[in-house]
């Protein structure tokens, strides 16, 4: 009988992943040079995919953790490899069969969220709290809209602000929505993508078996990595829900008239398309829909805007490990914000609202420039 050793069982889950199209890979490099990171730093992406089909992915190597699953790469591939499953199988390698190293920052992120639910390592009780005063009712069979806002709007008080604007206009406009209670856990597209494959299948279940037996049937998400889990990933674990992300939801009001604005806001605002947002779900109109309707918004466009525009750095992980300073993509594009005279940048994903809340503080902009997700302009002025 043979006895499969961890390598050889790691490089079979590899090429798995990658399927046939890793296997055509022909190297023609065209994913190192799309990928952001070599405007920044090395990082040979081809050179990854080549030891994937030979069997000798170096485990040990940094860039196991350097991609921010941006999917630049994977819409470039002329092969159709899906870079981003190769690298997740190298980290669930890495993480779940005991080769390598995890950094430390993402082992306590991970050790958070398989024990209390998020990566934040707050109590559970305690994340239905950001609803305060605003008296957000549960959800219970029957109610239209489950607002289901991700772990970082839940606990991080500098985030809180997206789901308590976004909890503002549902209740402005009258929709009949709940907060599932606090037995909810993280969604767990970005524990996935940093390798934690069990980690990710318990959450789901968790999730899906608390959805099921509250009757959701549309979950209303601020994150793009929520969408991304709920829409692509949870279906066929068995759990079937309409999602709408915030943007969607409000350009449909706003076009069929149902959401009015009271307040003009005379700002010039730039708009940062969230990765999981745009790349992996072609959703780039109706946030800008939205921002053009608010009354004395100036909407700039960054001009590698949409298909072509750079990550802020906090996707696959990334957000819960720190990037030296030179590094960090928000602070490109926030340099370059800041050169196009945008007095806000705006975003649509609590991992954009940190990096950039991060980058501006960091580079001394908070006079000149703020970070706003769009619920949170939308709810200045209405
Ligand atoms: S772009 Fe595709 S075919 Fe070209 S090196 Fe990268 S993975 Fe291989
Ligand atoms: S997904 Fe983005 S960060 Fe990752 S390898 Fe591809 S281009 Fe680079």
């Amino acid at each position: 009988m043979e006895v499969l050793s961890p390598y050889k069982e790691a490089t079979d889950v590899i090429l798995e992943a990658g399927g046939e199209p890793l296997k055509l890979c022909y190297q023609c490099g065209l994913c190192t040079g799309t990928c952001p990171w070599n405007t920044v730093r090395s990082f040979i992406v081809r050179r990854m995919m080549r030891e994937a089909q030979m069997g000798a992915t170096d485990f040990g190597s940094e860039d196991v953790w350097t991609c921010v699953t941006c999917r630049a790469c994977v819409k470039r591939c002329p092969r159709g490899v899906e870079i981003i499953d190769v690298i997740r199988a190298i980290r669930r390698a890495v993480a779940s069969m005991g080769i390598g190293v995890v950094p430390d920052a993402l082992r306590i992120s991970a050790k958070n969220i398989a024990g209390v639910g998020n990566p934040l390592g707050e109590a559970p009780e305690k994340r239905n709290d950001w609803a305060g005063e605003l008296k957000v009712k549960d959800f219970a069979p029957g109610t239209d809209v489950l607002y289901f806002p991700c772990c970082v709007p839940s606990y991080d008080p500098d985030v809180k602000g997206v789901a308590r604007s976004t909890a503002a206009i549902l209740d402005k406009l009258g929709v009949d929505y709940g907060l599932i209670g606090t037995d909810a856990k993280c969604c767990g597209e970005a524990i996935r993508k940093a390798g934690h494959e069990e980690t990710f299948q318990s959450l789901a279940q968790s999730n899906i078996n608390l959805f099921t037996e509250s009757g959701v049937k549309t979950v209303l998400v601020s994150s793009p990595h929520c969408y991304h889990t709920f829409k692509a990933e949870y279906p066929e674990l068995g759990g079937q829900y309409e999602v709408v992300h915030v943007t969607q939801y409000l350009a449909e009001l706003i076009e069929k008239g149902d959401l009015k604005f009271s307040r003009k806001l005379e700002k010039k605002v730039i708009y940062s398309d969230p990765c999981y947002l745009g790349r992996h779900n072609d959703i780039y109109d109706e946030p800008r829909a939205v921002l053009k309707a608010i009354p004395g918004v100036e909407l700039l466009e960054f001009p590698d805007a949409r298909e072509e525009g750079l990550c802020c750095g906090g996707g696959g992980g990334r957000i819960w490990m720190d990037t030296p300073k030179g590094e960090r993509f928000s602070d490109i594009r926030t340099e370059q914000a800041a050169e196009m005279g945008a007095e806000v940048i705006a975003v649509a994903c609590p991992y954009c609202v940190l990096n950039y809340r991060d980058s501006v503080l960091s580079m001394g902009k908070g006079e000149a420039i703020q970070v706003k997700d769009v619920a949170e302009l939308v709810a200045e002025a209405i």
